[in-house]
């Protein structure tokens, strides 16, 4: 069995560490350069993180990311709506990380060439077609100056390339743009001083305005850590054309999410002086696209974003690709008929992935913000008056069920997630 991974992203790597593991071999064909550590911070839920410590990752992840203890959610006025612990505070077996998306990549990378070889990761080489039939797939190819370099055999092709992928593209051929939800993100890290003990993370304001923070790695002193933070504001409407394609590294004009700083209060941080300290700022808009009736045709599949692109709630996107890579790894183990493998792999994550995407439209775990700053838009003394426990513990946990987060629980894990 050869399998043709379309993609060096994070989906795209884990798959190929994952195949490898299991003894299939495979390629990894990478449009860009395979070097280069672009985006800003990411975190990585225990449910991710078991996948990658069981690849045998995480003592280089625990090089350069942050174990997050605890996550707050803030009304956009400043008060806090509820705190709750994570990771291993949270009685999983696995650490949450915050880490650089870049960096990340580059530990995956460097995997991925120490154990399939310096040829695993074809860069410079797009894929633009697939010819397949009951011997195989062909994947086509054009080099950096789009001219024709050749074709790949194999048995399997894995499409992990993204939100704007090709495959997805041919096999949906009228499927259009990525769906723009009006939100507008800008996004950057920098160092500063390390606040509430340096491992926490801080979400402030809802799906309309958003203020998130949370250190991704440590700083150049004690004292201080790499502090990741995002803007989020509704600059358009639900269904707008996006206003840029999303890239991984899109720099953004300098002084406009200065501007919007000023929107939030977090209490303890001067986070207006931490943007403005910024030396690059990326910015995204926030994009999705409709879930698909199916992913694997014949011997082609989707995985990832291509497969499930998603609103950034709730720290998912990754972590979902993360979980395809091992189910697509068992599924290809366990029958002896590709086609077989890729069906069975698509009934395993394609209803679950397509939860969370909707799930994420309505702001994923972050919807009791919203739903807080709904009720109570000039701010709150007592929160449970707004929304009580109940309320908030049917939403945070029903999603921590749809993602999968709650199977990485450790047996002596307290009750509430
Ligand atoms: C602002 C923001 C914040 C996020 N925060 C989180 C978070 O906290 N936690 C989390 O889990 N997820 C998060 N996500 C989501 C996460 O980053 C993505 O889900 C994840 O990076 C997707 O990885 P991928 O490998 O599927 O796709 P990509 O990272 O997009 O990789 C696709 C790769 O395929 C290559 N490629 C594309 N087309 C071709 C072609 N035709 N031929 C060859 N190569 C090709 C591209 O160059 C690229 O390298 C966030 C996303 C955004 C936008």
């Amino acid at each position: 069995m050869r399998v043709l991974i379309i993609g060096a992203g994070i989906g795209g790597l884990v798959t190929a560490l994952r195949l490898h593991r299991l003894g299939i071999d495979c390629d990894v064909l990478e449009q860009g350069s395979a070097a280069g550590e672009p985006g800003v911070g990411i975190n990585l839920l225990p449910h991710a993180v078991a996948e990658l410590a069981d690849l045998g990752l995480l003592d280089a992840l625990d090089e350069t990311a942050v174990r997050t203890t605890d996550l707050a959610y803030h009304h956009r006025l400043g008060q806090e709506i509820v705190r709750r612990p994570c990771g291993i505070d949270a009685g999983f077996a696995h650490p949450q990380l915050s880490i650089h998306r870049g960096r990340l990549r580059g530990v995956l990378l460097r995997a991925v060439i120490d154990r399939l070889g310096d040829g695993a990761v074809r860069a410079g080489n797009r894929v633009v077609g697939f010819e397949q039939d009951e011997g195989g797939v062909r994947a086509r190819l054009v080099d950096r100056a789009d001219e024709p370099a050749g074709e790949l055999l194999g048995d399997v092709l894995v499409a992990a390339d993204g939100i704007h992928s090709t495959v997805r593209e041919i096999l949906f051929p009228g499927e259009g743009p990525p769906r723009w939800n009006g939100v507008q993100m800008w996004r950057g890290a920098t160092e500063w001083p390390a606040f509430r003990g340096g491992r926490s993370m801080v979400i402030a304001g809802g799906t309309a305005a958003k203020l998130a923070l949370y250190p991704i790695g440590r700083g150049a002193t004690p004292d201080t850590v790499l502090m990741n933070w995002a803007i989020c504001l509704l600059t358009g409407r639900d269904g707008d054309p996006p206003p840029r394609r999303q890239d991984w590294s899109r720099p953004a004009a300098p002084g406009v999410a200065l501007q919007h700083a000023e929107r939030f209060h977090v209490p303890g941080i001067d986070h207006a002086a931490l943007v403005a300290a910024t030396e690059e700022i990326l910015e995204f808009p926030m994009c999705d696209r409709d879930p698909l009736p199916s992913w694997s045709h014949g011997r082609v599949t989707l995985l990832g974003d291509a497969a499930h692109p998603m609103y950034p709630m709730g720290s998912n996107g990754a972590g979902q690709a993360i979980l395809d890579a091992a189910a697509l790894g068992s599924q290809l183990r366990s029958h002896d008929d590709p086609v077989a493998a890729l069906l069975a792999y698509q009934d395993e994550r394609l209803p679950a992935t397509a939860d969370v995407v909707l799930r994420n439209r309505t702001g994923g775990p972050e919807g009791v913000i919203d739903e807080v700053e709904r009720r109570a838009p000039e701010g709150f003394d007592r929160r449970q008056d707004v929304l009580d426990d109940d309320e908030l513990d049917a939403v945070l946990s029903g999603y921590a069920q749809a993602t999968g987060a709650l199977r990485a629980r450790a047996d002596n894990a307290p009750d509430a997630p």
